[in-house]
């Protein structure tokens, strides 16, 4: 199956589950904890919380609109979304975007910059080129020549964040943004706070495999993750990590790729080579309090790799867990600051 018949598959399996997925469970300690999961943003989300049950169908409309909206603005999948409209805008005149939109190009652009430009959202004629974007061109890699004609509508310095004025600007008008590597951390961002306002003090959000957690299961555990094993046939989770008022998110190369003659090309494309990035790093985890900037992260650690990437996490002083490629297993590598976050979140 091709990664998009594969994605097409879940998708059918998830809607089916959606009409029927809200859920009680029974924590450890016989508290309840509901459940509820929906489709939003071309992925799932799944929100626990420990709350009584009358909450949690007030609760899921609220969710489900806020990730709808979130998605009608920064989704590349959506052609009337606010972002395809500004990438459709063939012109360097400034266009006025969403607060929410201008505050992810904002964390977008100080990834960017620390990460020596390996987080680029600019990307996007790069991925659409591979295959991997909205285009729905068939999964093969572009010719040389191409990727040359394409390297001028590529660089974030290209494009201009006007805060003041609420717009952005393009230095060319070849410019397009994706904001998949982020805006899912976004809006767990966005869930979180619209949970807190609600009074709900401890939950676990998860949009697309990006989660943030607060407060407490009431048995005073942290709440629980489990970090996939990177393969791409079986869902199996690889190892739990207690996740205290924290957010955590993973890039990776197993889920999104393609074969062609012998390599393997995935979805994470490193802006230096114009190429789809290739090294033995499977995937990158990393925890922060802000599950925007995890995202962000995570996809610029994978870009860079276990070597480079690993290097630059302790300089940034990033929680960040590497597993690499090795023999016909995994060997993993834990920044000091996410060996540190572990041990002060698990249980006494
Ligand atoms: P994630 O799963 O968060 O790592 O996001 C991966 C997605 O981000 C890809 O499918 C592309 O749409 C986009 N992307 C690929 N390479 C980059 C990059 N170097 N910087 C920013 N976004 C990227
Ligand atoms: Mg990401």
């Amino acid at each position: 199956m091709t990664p998009r018949l594969r994605w097409l598959a879940a998708v059918g399996v998830l809607l089916a589950l959606a009409i029927v997925a809200r859920v009680v469970l029974l924590g450890n300690d016989g508290s309840r904890i509901h459940e509820f999961s929906g489709i939003t943003m071309g992925t799932t989300y799944t929100v626990k919380m420990v709350t009584d049950p009358l909450e949690s169908y007030r609760v899921q409309d609220t969710v489900q609109a806020l990730l709808d909206a979130v998605d009608h603005l920064m989704s590349t999948y959506d052609s009337t979304s606010q972002l395809s409209r500004f990438n459709r805008h063939p012109a360097t005149t400034p266009f006025p975007v969403s607060r929410q939109t201008l505050d992810v190009l904002t964390v977008a652009r100080s990834v960017s910059e620390r990460s020596g430009g390996a987080f680029d959202v600019t990307v996007a004629p790069l991925v659409n080129a591979w295959g991997f974007g909205p285009s729905r061109r068939p999964p093969t890699a572009p010719s040389e020549a191409e990727l040359a004609d394409l390297a001028h509508r590529v660089g974030y310095q290209s494009l201009t964040i006007d805060s003041a004025q609420g717009t952005l600007i393009k230095a060319n008008p070849g410019i397009a943004v994706d904001l998949s590597a982020i805006a899912k951390g976004y809006a767990v961002d966005r869930v979180t706070a619209a949970l807190e306002s609600l009074g709900i003090v401890s939950f676990l959000v998860e949009v697309g495999g990006e989660l943030k957690a607060r407060g407490r299961k009431s048995d005073g555990a942290a709440w629980s993750v489990g970090i996939e094993l990177p393969d791409s046939d079986v869902r199996t989770a690889y190892r739990a990590v207690p996740l205290a008022d924290m957010a955590i998110a993973t890039s990776g190369d197993y889920r999104s790729f393609y074969e062609t003659n012998g390599v393997r090309y995935a979805h994470i494309i490193d802006p230096r080579t114009l190429k789809p990035a290739r090294h033995a790093g499977a995937s990158v985890s990393v925890m922060h309090s802000e599950a925007v900037v995890a995202d962000a992260w995570a996809t610029a650690l994978s870009v860079l790799g276990p070597e480079e990437g690993f290097a630059l996490a302790e300089q940034e002083r990033l929680a960040a867990l590497f597993l690499i490629r090795s023999g016909d297993g995994f060997e993993t590598r834990e920044t000091s600051l996410f060996q540190q976050l572990v041990r002060s979140s698990a249980p006494q």
